[in-house]
């Protein structure tokens, strides 16, 4: 049967600029299962290259490398992983254990690059195996160096490897811990498994069975001391390279990440900042749209829908032409959808009570029609009040009465008690017969102060002009607005005389295309803090970018770790990735945590009350994941192409 390894012609050259270094030259050594072996040398003599080589580390630039009888040259990555994980375990002379981690977790790790699921009684047997059952929950920086080393041995043993290749073991610790380190391996050896160790210590080759001593990357001896007694032979397949991620490795990343961020909280924070902000200020956009949105439909009746504005064209620049009774009864007379059709004059003036000023809209009605038992129109109708409207005899009788909105009514009389009192409308004086609350859109908006006073005292006595400032005309349903809408302005046009083909002097505008001008306004502000958004995130992309960066840098080693121990290029690419999507989506969530605060912050301001829907949240988890993949893949891909003997070696 085969040797374990058998090495044929195998030669090894590193280039280092123009400097080239032959570190083996033309090796061949055969090692049966069941051996112990020590390559023995100076140093630079190729010894590490040597083992790398075996175990699958490194690959050579020529000659043969047959592995329990299988050729090697040929085997893919993926392929060369699965061995390092099933079949070959590692011992490093700086132990290379996991910071801040138990003993037990560090020895479990190789099981997950098995694929086959972790087993934490193997982890146990193995700890038990090398003397170290009571130090099971220590961690990494609670053990003395030969206990760490002996952790390493576990660790190495723990997917019941065929060989176990040591780099110098016992080069940090001291005699004591050398001893009962080689005391350890001897014991493991004595029990059937091949160990190959590379050393500079006489005292450690003269424990082994055999000693290769290497010269300037050549064999220069091979002595066997002890009769080959139990030399087994080799025959074991190669394992398949693992295609799946197990639930048991998907695990380990999760932990690997938080772990990773929870030991750099600051950096992490700050990390998650350019993020944080990014979906904070979508969000709060997107909430505090979705409540405007809400507040004016819910608050906006089917009364509304049904509205058509008349009023004059303010955007050619001159003075507007203002509304006569004429145009009024002309829109009565010839739009047959006009139902109701109110008149308004409304006037900016300066309102007083006692010593108070206050310069407020005066806006003219019809009054309430005590036979219906209704508003004449349906302006008051949705709204509460405190006292009364007017009435229609009040309204014909040029009566001096007003109602007042609640801003209005706040700023002359502190006390809130404005029923029945007397203020001076351009020094004509008016007894308050009611107060309205304001309306859903001043609510929104901020009310303006408002007094409202019959149409004919308006007309005859205050604004001392009967021109009107605009028509409120209701259509039988909202569905007829539209043609309403057209009728109006066929009408007007008639009235006015306005030629064929020119302009309108006026505009009348339905209660959707109201909705529409507000919701394009919305789409303008929203573009903006969008591109603002925009650029947050990209920044915090970068900045994602560069954190994983570093966090690769500094993690070399442990992916030489990891990749020794079985890991493939895509178990290292997905644990990276996984890591910046996990800050990523952190800082998402804080981000519509953000949004939504900030909308309740903006309530106090616009008393809308902001709208968080699924498809939000939705979309910031989504948006963070895609920034954590886009960002983080480039790092990653760094950390998995790293090569595994450089990534150990990395200082
Ligand atoms: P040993 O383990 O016997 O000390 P090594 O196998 O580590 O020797 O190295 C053999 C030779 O190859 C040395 O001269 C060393 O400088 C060189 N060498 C090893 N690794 C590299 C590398 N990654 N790049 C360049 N030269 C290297």
């Amino acid at each position: 049967m085969a040797p374990l390894i058998d090495i044929r012609n195998v030669s090894k050259t590193y280039v280092t600029g123009t400097f080239r270094v032959e570190a083996l030259k033309e090796v061949s050594i055969r090692i049966n299962a069941g051996e112990l072996v020590a390559l023995v040398g100076p140093s630079g003599s190729g010894k590490s290259t040597l083992l790398h080589i075996m175990g699958f580390l490194d690959r050579p630039d020529a000659g043969e490398y047959f592995f329990a009888g299988h050729p090697t040259a040929s085997l893919g990555e993926g392929r060369l992983a699965a061995i390092r994980s099933r079949m070959v375990g590692f011992i490093f002379q700086s132990f290379h254990l996991l910071k801040r981690t138990s003993a037990k977790d560090n020895v479990m790790l190789p099981m997950v690059y098995t694929g086959l699921g972790t087993n934490s009684q193997k982890a146990l047997d193995c700890l038990k195996l090398v003397g170290l059952a009571d130090r099971v929950k220590h961690r990494s920086n609670e053990l003395s160096g030969g206990q760490c080393q002996r952790v390493a041995i576990a660790r190495a043993l723990v997917n019941d490897p065929l060989v176990v290749m040591a780099d110098e073991p016992t080069g940090n610790l001291d005699a004591v811990s050398r001893q009962e380190v080689m005391q350890v391996i001897r014991d493991l050896n004595a029990r059937g498994l091949t160990v190959v160790i590379v050393t500079h210590d006489d005292e450690i080759s003269a424990m082994t069975h055999r000693v290769v001593r290497l010269k300037d990357g050549a064999i220069v001896s091979d002595e066997t001391r002890v009769p080959e007694t139990a030399v087994a032979a080799a025959a074991a397949n190669l394992p398949p390279a693992r295609m799946s991620f197990s639930p048991s490795e998907f695990l380990e990343q999760l932990k690997v990440a938080f772990k990773a961020i929870w030991s750099h909280k600051m950096r992490s924070c700050l990390t998650i900042l350019g993020i944080f902000i990014g979906v904070g200020a979508i969000i709060s956009l997107m909430t505090i749209s979705e409540g405007f949105m809400k507040s004016l439909l819910s608050g906006s009746s089917e009364d509304d829908a049904k509205k058509v504005w008349v009023t004059p064209a303010w955007e050619h620049g001159r003075t507007p032409r203002r509304f006569v009774m004429g145009d009024v009864e002309a829109i009565k007379a010839q739009a047959p959808l006009a139902e109701k059709v109110t008149p308004i004059l409304a006037r900016d003036l300066k309102i007083s009570a006692g010593d108070k000023h206050i310069s407020s809209g005066v806006q003219s009605r019809e009054g309430f029609d005590l036979a219906e038992q209704k508003p004449r129109d349906k302006f008051f109708e949705n709204r509460k009040m405190t006292g009364r409207f007017f009435t229609k005899e009040e309204n014909l009788a040029k009566a001096r009465v007003a109602v007042l909105n609640r801003t209005l009514a706040k700023k002359l009389f502190e006390s809130g008690g404005a029923l029945n009192e007397e203020i001076r409308i351009n020094g004509i004086s008016f007894t308050v017969v009611g107060v309205a609350e304001d309306q859903k859109a001043e609510q929104i908006f901020g009310g303006r102060p408002t007094a409202y006073i019959p149409l004919n005292t308006a007309a005859k006595r205050v604004f001392g002009a009967n021109r009107l400032d605009y028509i409120e005309v209701t259509a039988p349903t909202p569905a007829d607005a539209p043609e309403a809408r057209r009728q109006i302005i066929m009408a007007l046009r008639a009235q006015r005389g306005t030629r064929e083909g020119a302009e309108d002097d006026f505009d009348v505008k339905t209660f959707e295309a109201q909705i529409e001008m507000f919701k394009s306004t919305m789409g303008k502000l929203s573009l903006v803090v969008y591109s603002i958004a925009g650029i947050s995130l990209l920044v915090g992309g970068i900045g994602i970018m560069n954190i994983m960066l570093v966090s690769v840098t500094e993690r070399t080693r442990e992916i030489g770790l990891r990749k020794a121990l079985g890991a493939r290029n895509m178990d290292i690419l997905s644990q990276f990735l996984i890591e910046a999507v996990v800050l990523c989506v952190i800082g998402g969530a804080l981000g519509v945590g953000l949004g939504f605060g900030l909308g309740w912050a903006a309530y106090f301001f616009i008393k809308v009350p902001p709208t968080l829907s699924t498809g939000t949240i939705s979309f910031a988890f989504g948006f963070s994941t895609l920034i954590g993949v886009g960002f983080g893949f480039w790092p990653a891909l760094r950390a998995a192409m790293l090569d595994p003997i450089e990534a150990l070696r990395y200082e």
